[in-house]
């Protein structure tokens, strides 16, 4: 406090200091004239006046219009700090007086609007037809509003608008009105409930055909074939394959869903590729046998330890192999071989690889293949019992073991899908 008022009073002083010396000097000058001369003392006073305000006044008026010019233009909206708010917003934001124009907008609003100028209408640059509608209802009620709407430009998104009003306090000590839009884009979250819809759909879908198969054929042997041992045995083995079938579903969504909820926690425990690939092969025999296809095993002896859980890896191996004698049966082999990468300090891993001579896959199905419930042919799957989960589970149990799958195919030469696993960096370390 002590500083500011000796600050404030220095220039006070100069001033006097300066003023002083103009009226000295004027006094002595006139006090020789009025001596020396024939000037006239009330004419010397009437002299003094006149130059000490000639000379005084203008300073004061000067001084005066300096000291105005100090004071701070207090725009309450125009503050750096309200600016700064508005700039520091996470979502896109623009900050608008009560005619609509712009006050202030952040980067992300920028990006989202690039027609976006401070002092001209938010209207001409967010020309959707519900944001006008809502700042209108908003300014009107002086109420928060929101909306939501489709922008098609660049990309098309989700957006959620909230208009909210803002009391702001004016020159004068009034108050009036800014109105603060913020958008949130709500494109991910309705990706994913369109993802869950479509989950739920398809589900429903894959369980109601077998269940409608197994009620049709429930009817049949209760009314025509019921005296029809034959027809009786047949449909009886129909209906086996869709009960398996049923169950095989709900087993993989389960796994799934149990897969994911642990996604985040990568498994640990020591497991062996090579017997539980060996389990894998000698499981898969008499499917084999069934299509008439050979697997031919071609896996180091020694241990090939990686952190993992073994049951989930066993499920990994089993979808492969088996869609390899599934799909490609027509080539008549399948190839299981199991690769160490030299350990070094960038790459450690171990690849499984599971190649058949079947038909192939063609490239445009390759990116979408571990989607729930995509199959290349429908009805070829359902046909072999698959449930469209398969890779799925593949890829989700993968992912949890911080591994990958690469798939390649050539049509008419069939399909290599291999699963690449990190490598403990030493057996003994696990
Ligand atoms: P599914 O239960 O139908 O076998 P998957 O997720 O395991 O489900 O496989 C998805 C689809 O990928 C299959 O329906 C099939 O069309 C295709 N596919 C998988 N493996 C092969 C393969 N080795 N050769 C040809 N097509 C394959």
């Amino acid at each position: 406090m002590a500083a500011n008022a000796s600050a404030l009073s220095a220039p006070w002083s100069d001033r006097i200091k300066r003023s002083a010396i103009i009226l000295l000097v004027t006094a002595l000058v006139l006090g020789g004239l009025v001596v020396l001369t024939d000037l006239s003392l009330a004419r010397g006073i009437f002299a003094f006046v006149c130059i000490a305000a000639a000379a005084l006044v203008p300073w004061q008026l000067h001084e005066g219009a300096h000291s105005r010019e100090a004071e701070p233009r207090a725009d309450p909206v125009d503050a750096a700090v309200v600016r700064s708010l508005v700039t520091g917003l996470p979502d896109p934001s623009v900050l608008l007086d009560r005619a609509g124009r712009v006050l202030h907008f952040n980067p992300a609003a920028a990006e989202l609007a690039p027609a976006l100028r401070r002092g001209e209408l938010a209207q001409s640059a967010l020309r959707s037809p519900e944001i006008v509608a809502t700042l209108r209802q908003a300014l009107a009620i002086n109420k928060p509003q929101r909306t939501n709407y489709v922008d098609h430009a660049p990309i098309e998104r989700w957006m959620e608008l909230v208009v909210t009003p803002i009391p702001v306090p004016t020159h004068f000590g009034g108050s009036d009105t800014c109105m603060l839009m913020t958008f949130h884009d709500q494109t991910p979250l309705r990706r994913v409930e369109e993802m869950r819809a479509d989950f739920v759909a398809n589900a429903s879908h894959e369980l109601r055909t077998p269940l409608a198969a197994l009620s049709g054929f429930i009817d049949t042997l209760q009314g025509p074939a019921k005296e029809d041992a034959a027809a009786r045995e047949r449909f009886l083995g129909i209906m086996r394959a869709q009960a398996t079938r049923m169950a095989r579903l709900i087993d993989d969504l389960l796994s799934l869903s149990r897969i994911e909820l642990s996604a985040h926690v990568r498994p640990s425990e020591p497991v062996d590729l090579i017997p539980l690939l060996n389990q894998v092969v000698d499981g898969l025999e008499p499917l084999a046998r069934e299509r008439g296809v050979a697997i031919a095993v071609d896996i180091p002896e020694g241990p090939v330890i990686v952190p993992g859980d073994r049951d989930e890896l066993l499920r990994l191996f089993e979808n492969l192999i088996e869609n390899g004698l599934k799909y490609g049966a027509s080539g008549g082999k399948v190839d299981v071989a199991l690769t160490e990468v030299p350990a070094s300090e960038s790459l450690n891993e171990v690849r499984v690889t599971v190649r058949d001579y079947g038909p192939g896959i063609a490239p445009e199905h390759l990116p979408r293949l571990t989607e729930r419930f995509y199959r290349v042919d429908v009805g070829d799957s359902r046909a072999q019992g698959g449930t469209g989960l398969g890779l799925s589970l593949v890829k989700h149990i993968l992912n949890r073991h911080r591994g990958r799958l690469l798939i390649e195919s050539v049509l008419e030469k069939g399909a290599t899908f291999t699963a690449i696993l990190p490598r403990a960096a030493s057996p003994q370390k696990i």
